[in-house]
């Protein structure tokens, strides 16, 4: 079980399926499977000549592009390991990870080489290739490809030897590296994409929207090239208005993204006129969408809305959802759903372990931390130590949630932001929610504030929705409805933008550090 079967086979079964790269909205490049293949082999060729040996990392700090897809391939293909990293990092995190993962070569964009200088600077010999040209020190990416022979002869490579690497995005504390073998790439492939109704086809023409250094973006290429779907790339900062263009011109069936995204996406769609009326599978994951926006898509756009929880320590996906309803039936249990995250994937097994490390009951109320193991799960960090993540050949998730008797996980809160006051847990991630619900409310964040005589007590920051006047005496008399009165926010500050993390969900690392440093005490509020 190698990911480089997929790369073969897409050769043989389906040479004339096309990979189209766009670039602000315009196509910039058509290529068909026979094209990738050749350039593929060409390029791990390059990657021999320059000195990559098996076992080797090659990095790429890259956006989603053809050249990025090669890259997917190629390096597994000359036994190397893959290792994407963030473009959104600090010039300083980008020096730190990879120096960690010690890369030999790395293969940027031009407009990213600034963000290399320090790595460059610490790691003298590391090699550096442009994807879109040669500069100081820098090799040219379609020259290498041109000058090299064909791979014909690739190293041997075991299914468990790594083919990719990737860090964590680091919501919670420093990124942790993820390695995956060929074994749990492949089968990864196989679970994610063919569970619950999505199976991915001949038929299909996908996007992809999740970064491409993101674990979430990696399955789904597998998976397309692995049955004949054409792929669609976005090129560097795709505009949802372009995204919107895309799906409408390219007939989109396939696309994945998290919330934030989606909710922008609709807003273009919508207000262009162009719908999503190709798309047959919207995939929203990373962070949990609101009820609002999946009842949006479902039932007013009719795109049938999966959801899926997943973790970079997962490769990524854990659980996928159900689409939409066939029957009245599929239509009462859907709506029980619409916030819940699915079912667990094929290969995996999985615990809810409450506080005394007793398993909980899959009833649906039980909560506790959610325990997976797999063929793609985990079971180490690389080059790192993290014992406290696991327990027993089980990966602990560090995020809470319940299971329901139907088999459907919802994901409550992460461990660490729960807010204990006098002895009770309260959900910040639930407060969230019902303060989203609020229509003059665009997002919301609920973090802990240290307290004397609860320990900790919850702190709401509020961004109104587009021309809206959010009014924290409103907010609080809407959620005196809608959760349990000792749940209420000591404080609601309104404010312009929260602070982001480099794949876009809050940094509530960084909130819970302004609000301590008082950075909120002069914002209106209450
Ligand atoms: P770090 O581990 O470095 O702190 P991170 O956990 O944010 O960063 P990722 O592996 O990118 O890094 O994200 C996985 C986490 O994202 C999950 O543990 C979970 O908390 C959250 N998540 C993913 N999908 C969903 C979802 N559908 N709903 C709710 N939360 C989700
Ligand atoms: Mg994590």
């Amino acid at each position: 079980l190698l990911v480089t079967d997929f790369l073969h086979r897409a050769r043989e079964f389906f040479p004339g399926r096309e990979i189209v790269q766009y670039r602000g909205g315009e196509t910039a490049h058509r290529y068909t499977y026979r094209d990738y293949h050749d350039r593929v082999l060409r390029l791990a060729g390059a990657l021999r000549e320059l000195g990559i040996r098996p076992g080797d990392r090659v990095a790429t700090l890259a956006w989603n592009h053809h050249r990025h897809l090669e890259l997917y391939l190629a390096v597994p293909l000359a036994g190397a390991v893959l290792h994407t990293v963030n473009l959104r990092l600090e010039p300083g995190e980008i020096a730190y990870i990879l120096g960690h993962a010690d890369d030999r070569v790395v293969v940027a964009d031009t407009s990213l080489l600034a963000a290399l200088e320090q790595a460059r600077a610490d790691r003298p010999d590391m090699l550096v290739v442009g994807t879109d040209g040669a500069g100081p020190g820098v090799l040219d990416y379609e020259a290498l490809i041109e000058a090299a022979p064909p791979l014909t002869d690739p190293p041997p490579v075991a299914e468990d030897d790594l083919a990719a690497l990737c860090y964590t995005s680091g919501t919670t504390g420093f990124p942790k590296g993820v390695g995956y073998s060929h074994r749990a790439l492949y089968l990864h492939t196989f679970a994610a994409c063919l569970a619950d109704g999505h199976a991915i086809s001949e038929r299909d023409t996908v996007l992809h929207v999740v970064p491409m250094f993101h674990a979430n973006a990696w399955g789904i290429p597998f998976a397309a090239l692995m049955s004949g779907a054409s792929q669609v790339l976005p090129g560097p900062h795709p505009a949802p208005a372009d995204l919107a263009r895309i799906i409408a011109t390219e007939r989109v069936t396939y696309t994945g993204m998290v919330p934030t995204v989606a909710v922008d996406l609709m807003r273009e769609a919508t207000a262009a006129g162009t719908g999503l009326d190709s798309l047959r599978a919207l995939v929203l994951g990373g962070s949990p969408p609101s009820e609002d926006l999946v009842r949006e898509l479902e039932e007013r756009l009719r795109v049938p809305v999966f959801q899926g929880w997943g973790m970079t320590e997962v490769s990524p996906m854990g659980t996928f959802s159900r689409p939409l309803p066939s029957s009245e039936h599929d239509a009462t249990a859907r709506r029980r759903q619409i916030r819940k995250q699915g079912r667990l994937l094929p290969g995996l097994r999985w615990r809810l372990v409450g506080d005394e490390g007793r398993d909980q009951p899959h009833d649906g109320v039980a909560r506790g931390e959610l325990l997976v193991r797999g063929p793609w799960v985990a079971s180490a960090y690389f080059r790192d130590e993290h014992p406290e993540c696991f327990t027993d050949g089980w990966l602990r998730t560090g995020d809470i949630a319940t299971i329901d008797p139907d088999g459907y996980l919802e994901i409550v809160d992460r461990a660490k932001d729960l807010i204990k006051s006098g002895g009770e847990w309260i959900s910040s991630l639930a407060l969230e929610q019902a303060l989203v619900a609020h229509p003059a409310v665009g997002e919301a964040a609920v973090v802990a504030v240290a307290h004397e005589r609860w320990q900790e007590r919850p702190f709401a920051l509020v961004v109104p929705a587009p021309d809206a006047v959010a009014e924290p005496a409103d907010l609080l008399a809407w959620l005196r409805e809608r959760v349990p009165r000792w749940w209420l926010p000591d404080r609601i500050a309104v404010v312009d933008a929260l602070p982001r993390t480099s794949v876009g969900k809050i940094d509530k690392r960084a909130l819970r550090d302004q609000v301590a440093g008082g950075l909120f005490d002069e914002v209106r509020g209450r």
